[in-house]
C-alpha cells in the first residue's frame, strides 16, 4: 500500500489575523511610486498605456468621489474636461454644453473675429443671474421686433420701457403668448402685460429668485425706486440652474464660463478685444510649440490689457518649456505635443514627448507655482483620464473623443455603413487651406457649403496655419490628419458616462476626490504597476471569436 502524502510543510504559516500587522514589516508598498515609473533613466518616455494603477481600499460608495478641480488659478470646475479648439471639435453648442455639464469648452479661432466673438457672447448669455443687459423695447416697437430676437438669440421675454433702453421707467413686458397668432406689425404698446411683478433694486439674487418662483411669472423685472428697470430675471435659469448642478459657472454672475483660442499675431490682439468685449474667461494661446518669444510678449501684453483674463499658455512638454510661460504670467498651462489622435508631429517634425512622462514632468514642475496643467492630445477613454489626473494634470483636453457627438459642429455622415463626422487635425493640410468645417453662426447651426460630411463658411486669415508656423512658406507641412469618427451621440449623455466612469475609477484606486489622488501619488500612497507589451494584450479583451463593446447604458 502506497504510503499518504505528507502534509507537513517546512515553512512556519503565520497567523492570518496578524496580516496586517504584517504587512507593515515590507520595506516598501507593493508597486510603484510614480516618481519611481516616471524615471527616465530606467524606461524612456511613457504613454498612458504603458502603466497601471493599483487599487487600494473601497470604503465608500462611487457617488461619493469628487472630482472639484482647478484648472487655472483662478478658475475651478466640477469635472475636469475641456474640449479642444478644433473647427470639428468646439463651437457654441459644444461650448454651451460641456459647461452646463461642468466642463468648458473651448472656441477655436478658425474662423473670423467676429464668429468667434459671437459664440462667446451666446455662451455667455445662455444662463444668467440677474440679467444687467437685457435686451429692451419701446411700446413702439412692433411685434416682428420680437419674432427677430428670438430667432437670433434664442428668447422673447421682452421688458418695454417709455424709451426702449435699460434705466429708463417700466412700462410692460411682452413674452411669447403676447405676440402668439398676432400681426407682425402690431405695436407692442398693443400686446404688451402691464400688470407686473416686479422686485426691488438690491434685492439678493436667492430672494429674487424666490418671488419669480412665487410668482409663477416666467420673468421677473428688477426696478429701482422711480420704478425704472435696471435688471432681469429668468425662471428658465432657475431650472438651468437646477438640471445642471455642475455647471461652469462665474460665482458672482451666474453666467457660464466662455473659454477661447487665439493666435500670437499682431491681429490676434484685435480679436481678443472682441472677445473680451464679448465676455470671454479664459483665453488658450494656440501654439504647437508654445515656448516662443511672441507667446511670452503676447501673456505679458494680456495680463497688462486684461488682468482678470485668464490664460492658459502651451502646448509645452518639457519643464524649460513651461519656466518661460509660467515667469511670462500664464495662468495655467496645456500640455501635449504630437499626442493628438489626428497628428502626425512626431513623425513629420521628429519632435514631441510622450504624453505620460510630458505631463507627470510639466505637472511636477508648475504645481511649485500653483500654476494648473491641462493635458491636452491622446484621450480615447476614462482610464487614460484617470491617468492624466495621476501625472498631476487638473483636467484633460479632448478633441477625437468628442468629434463623434451631436454636439460638435458639421453634419453626420455615412462612410462603410457607419454613421460618422468628419475630424481634422487643425494642422491638417484641409484645415489649413480650407478655412473652417462646421458653422459660422452664434447658435452653433451649420453654415452651407458642404465637403465630405463638414460645413464651410466665411474665408479669413487662417489660424490653422497660424498655428503650425507654416504660412509664410511656399510649401505647407501637414502636422495633422483628415478623417472621421463614429457617432457617439450627444455629449449629455457621454460627458456623465466619462464623470461617472471617473468617479468609479477613483473608486477603486481607494481615494475620495482628484486632490486625494494626486496627494497619495505624490506621498507614494497611491501606487502603479508598468505595464510589458503582453500586459497590454493581457488587459485588452482577447480570445473572443466576435463581441460588441457597450461603453455605457
Ligand atoms: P423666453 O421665455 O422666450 O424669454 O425664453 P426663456 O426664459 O426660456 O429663456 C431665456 C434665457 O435666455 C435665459 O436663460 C436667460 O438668462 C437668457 N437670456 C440672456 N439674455 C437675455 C435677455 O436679454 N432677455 C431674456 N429674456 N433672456 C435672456
Ligand atoms: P447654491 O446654488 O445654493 O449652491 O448657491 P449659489 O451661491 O451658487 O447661489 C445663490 C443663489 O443663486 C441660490 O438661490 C441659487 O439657487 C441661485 N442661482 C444659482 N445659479 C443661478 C442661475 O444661473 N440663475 C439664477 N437666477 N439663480 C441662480
Ligand atoms: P485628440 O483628443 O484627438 O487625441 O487630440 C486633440 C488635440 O490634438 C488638440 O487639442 C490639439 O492640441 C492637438 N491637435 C489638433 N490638431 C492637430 C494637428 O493637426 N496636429 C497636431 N500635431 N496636433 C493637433
Amino acid at each position: 500500500m502506497p504510503a499518504a502524502p505528507s502534509t507537513k510543510t517546512s515553512e512556519q504559516l503565520l497567523d492570518a489575523k496578524d496580516a496586517l500587522a504584517h504587512l507593515a514589516t515590507y520595506p516598501r508598498s507593493d508597486g510603484l511610486s510614480i516618481a519611481d515609473l516616471m524615471d527616465s533613466t530606467i524606461r524612456g518616455g511613457l504613454t498612458y498605456n504603458d502603466f497601471l494603477m493599483l487599487p487600494g481600499k473601497i470604503d465608500f460608495p462611487a457617488s461619493d468621489v469628487v472630482t472639484d478641480t482647478r484648472v487655472t488659478r483662478n478658475v475651478v470646475l466640477k469635472t475636469p474636461f475641456f474640449s479642444s479648439p478644433m473647427d470639428t471639435v468646439t463651437e457654441t453648442d459644444m461650448a454651451i454644453s460641456l459647461a452646463l455639464l461642468g466642463g468648458i469648452g473651448v472656441i477655436h479661432h478658425n474662423q473670423s473675429a467676429e464668429s468667434q466673438a459671437a459664440m462667446v457672447r451666446a455662451v455667455k448669455r445662455h444662463e444668467n443671474g440677474f440679467i444687467t443687459d437685457p435686451v429692451v423695447f419701446s411700446p413702439e416697437h412692433i411685434v416682428s421686433d420680437v419674432l427677430d430676437i428670438k430667432a437670433r438669440l434664442g428668447f422673447c421675454g421682452i421688458p418695454i420701457t417709455e424709451n426702449g433702453k435699460l434705466g429708463a421707467k417700466l412700462v410692460g413686458i411682452v413674452t411669447s403668448r403676447d405676440v402668439q397668432f398676432r400681426d407682425s406689425t402690431t405695436p407692442l404698446r398693443d400686446v404688451m402685460v402691464t400688470d407686473l411683478i416686479t422686485a426691488p433694486q438690491g434685492v439678493t439674487l436667492a430672494e429674487a429668485n424666490h418671488i419669480l418662483r412665487d410668482s409663477k411669472k416666467g420673468k421677473l423685472p428688477i426696478v429701482n425706486t422711480q420704478g425704472c428697470l435696471v435688471s432681469l430675471l429668468a425662471r428658465s435659469d432657475l431650472l438651468k440652474n437646477q438640471n445642471f448642478p455642475y455647471a461652469s459657472k462665474d460665482p458672482e454672475t451666474k453666467q457660464l464660463y466662455a473659454a477661447a483660442a487665439i493666435g500670437t499675431r499682431p491681429n490676434d490682439r484685435e480679436r481678443l478685444r472682441l472677445l473680451v468685449d464679448a465676455g470671454l474667461d479664459i483665453v488658450i494661446l494656440d501654439s504647437s510649440q508654445g515656448n516662443s518669444i511672441y507667446q511670452v510678449e503676447m501673456i505679458q501684453w494680456i495680463k497688462q490689457e486684461f488682468p482678470k483674463l485668464e490664460v492658459i499658455a502651451g502646448n509645452v512638454v518639457t519643464r524649460e518649456q513651461a519656466a518661460s510661460l509660467i515667469a511670462a504670467g500664464a495662468d495655467g498651462l496645456r500640455i501635449g505635443m504630437g499626442s493628438g489622435s489626428i497628428c502626425i508631429t512626431q513623425e513629420v517634425m521628429a519632435v514631441g514627448r510622450p504624453q505620460a512622462t510630458a505631463v507627470y514632468s510639466v505637472a511636477e514642475f508648475a504645481r511649485k507655482f500653483g500654476v494648473p496643467v491641462i493635458a491636452d492630445g491622446g484621450i480615447g477613454n476614462v482610464g487614460h483620464i484617470v491617468k492624466a489626473i495621476a501625472l498631476g494634470a487638473s483636467a484633460v483636453m479632448m478633441g477625437g473623443l468628442l468629434a463623434g457627438t451631436t454636439e460638435a459642429p458639421g453634419e453626420y455622415f455615412y462612410h462603410d455603413g457607419k454613421r460618422v463626422k468628419a475630424y481634422r487635425g487643425m494642422g491638417s493640410l484641409e484645415a489649413m487651406e480650407q478655412g473652417r468645417p462646421g458653422a459660422a453662426q452664434a447658435n452653433g447651426k451649420p453654415g452651407t457649403t458642404k465637403h465630405a460630411g463638414v460645413t464651410t463658411s466665411q474665408p479669413h486669415e487662417n489660424a490653422a496655419t497660424t498655428r503650425y508656423f507654416s504660412e509664410s512658406s511656399a510649401v505647407k507641412v501637414a502636422q495633422g490628419v483628415s478623417g472621421d469618427v463614429q457617432d457617439k451621440g450627444s455629449v449629455k449623455q457621454f460627458l456623465p458616462y466619462l464623470h461617472v466612469g471617473v468617479q468609479h475609477s477613483l473608486q477603486d484606486i481607494g481615494v475620495r476626490s482628484i486632490d486625494e489622488l494626486q496627494a497619495g501619488v505624490r506621498a507614494g500612497t497611491v501606487r502603479v504597476e508598468f505595464r510589458t507589451a503582453s500586459a497590454q494584450l493581457e488587459g485588452g479583451v482577447h480570445g473572443m471569436n466576435s463581441y460588441t463593446k457597450r461603453l455605457y447604458a
